[in-house]
């Protein structure tokens, strides 16, 4: 119902009849639940054999085993997907990089470097719609049957029973490259789903300008080390600018954007941990800069660029972080951390004192932090 009235209020209008949104969509249509496919058939054994990995993904260290946060993503998963939400399940997983797939079988991982980076609810929607997008249209499936790429799928059949488990996940989540024009299809369905379930289309493009900045921050040579999002999907650039044409065909909704920051706040600490020990030091300034300018007067921002700044080590960087973390501290609610940091410039720079008194109120935070020996070894050190 909601979908008609949507397909009617375009229509209402002359000028959307020639913008790409109705021209791409008005003829998808949400196709019903799949049965699960006969065993003996490929698509069936395909099934089998993502089955037998999900449950290895249950079981995983990597993945994220909070209730509160699994329903939310869920839950949102759920909206999207519409009558299809019995049969999509939601992986959340630790791993730092930009990152979501979706198995044949229902299996969608959703990595916390993807959580970390988008801003509101309305993001998530447009990167879980599009991963639905793949599953509705069962593009691995048509991969499969595709003699181009049948060759490439055996041997990767073939190497899964192969390698380890950790291994496994960052396999699981890249094994299946689509081709642009299914990337496209799932892009427009995405957006389609994510509009329906009432949220603003716009933030589908943000995502990827946000991605951009980042990008373009990255010295050549880094790639390797970066999203497996970046590697199989067509250019960022060509993404943003379609997705943008085709929201504004479409304009309304929501991006839900209060209720998302809360829900991640408990987590953002770690994860900017993870992503700092990535060592792409100038992808995850351009992130910081990005989030501080965004979310101004956010003391664990401003910590981790310092912490990035820091261990840059660049000519100029260690002021530069002292004054994120003196920023920080001002701002209240900055991670015990900080005052380590602190400790650790001015131990450097032989400013005994300063030194001291930052070691100090790094333990009286954090009173059982693993490294508390560490530091008293340090104040000791340092004298009264
Ligand atoms: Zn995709």
């Amino acid at each position: 119902m909601k979908r008609r009235q949507l397909l009617a209020a375009g229509g209402a209008c002359g000028a959307c009849l020639m913008s790409p949104w109705l021209g791409a969509q008005s003829e998808w249509q949400t196709p019903g639940r799949f049965p699960r496919p006969p065993l003996d058939t490929d698509e069936g054994g395909l099934w089998a054999l993502m089955d037998r990995e999900e449950t290895r993904l249950r079981r995983s260290p990597f993945v994220i085993r909070d209730p509160a946060l699994q329903a939310y993503v869920q839950a949102v998963a759920c909206k999207v997907a519409g009558p299809h939400c019995p049969d999509i399940r939601v992986h959340l997983v630790n791993t730092p990089l930009f990152n979501a797939s979706m198995a044949p079988n229902g299996m969608m991982q959703v990595w916390s470097g993807l959580l970390l980076r988008i801003e509101n609810e309305a993001q998530l929607a447009a990167i879980l719609g599009h991963e639905i997008g793949h599953y509705l249209q069962r593009h691995t499936v048509e991969r499969l049957r595709d003699t181009k790429s049948r060759t490439a799928f055996g041997q990767f059949l073939g190497l899964f029973g192969l390698v380890g488990a950790v291994g496994q996940l960052a396999m699981l989540a890249g094994m299946f490259s689509y081709s642009r024009e299914q990337e496209s299809e799932a892009d427009r369905i995405g957006l389609t789903l994510m509009r329906q379930a009432g949220y603003d289309a716009r933030e589908a493009a943000r995502v990827w300008d946000n991605l951009l900045l980042e990008i373009k921050a990255r010295k050549s040579g880094e790639a390797q080390n970066s999203s497996p999002m970046f590697a199989t999907h067509p250019s960022a650039e060509d993404r943003q600018k379609i997705l943008l044409q085709l929201a504004e065909a479409n304009p309304g909704g929501e991006a839900r954007e209060a209720h998302w920051q809360k829900t991640i706040k408990p987590f953002r600490h770690e994860w900017m941990l993870d992503e700092i020990k990535r060592r792409q030091f100038d992808e995850t300034l351009a992130l910081l800069n990005r989030m501080i300018a965004r979310f101004a007067g956010e003391a664990e921002f401003l910590f981790a660029r310092g912490e990035v700044l820091r261990l840059r080590d660049g000519e100029a960087d260690a002021d530069a972080a002292l004054k994120d973390y003196l920023a920080a501290a001002a701002v209240g609610g900055e991670p015990a951390e900080t005052h380590r940091s602190l400790g650790m410039i001015y131990r450097a720079r032989n400013q005994r004192t300063e030194a001291r008194t930052s070691f100090e109120r790094y333990l009286s935070i954090a009173p059982r932090a693993p490294d508390a020996a560490f530091i008293k070894n340090y104040i000791a050190e340092l004298g009264s």
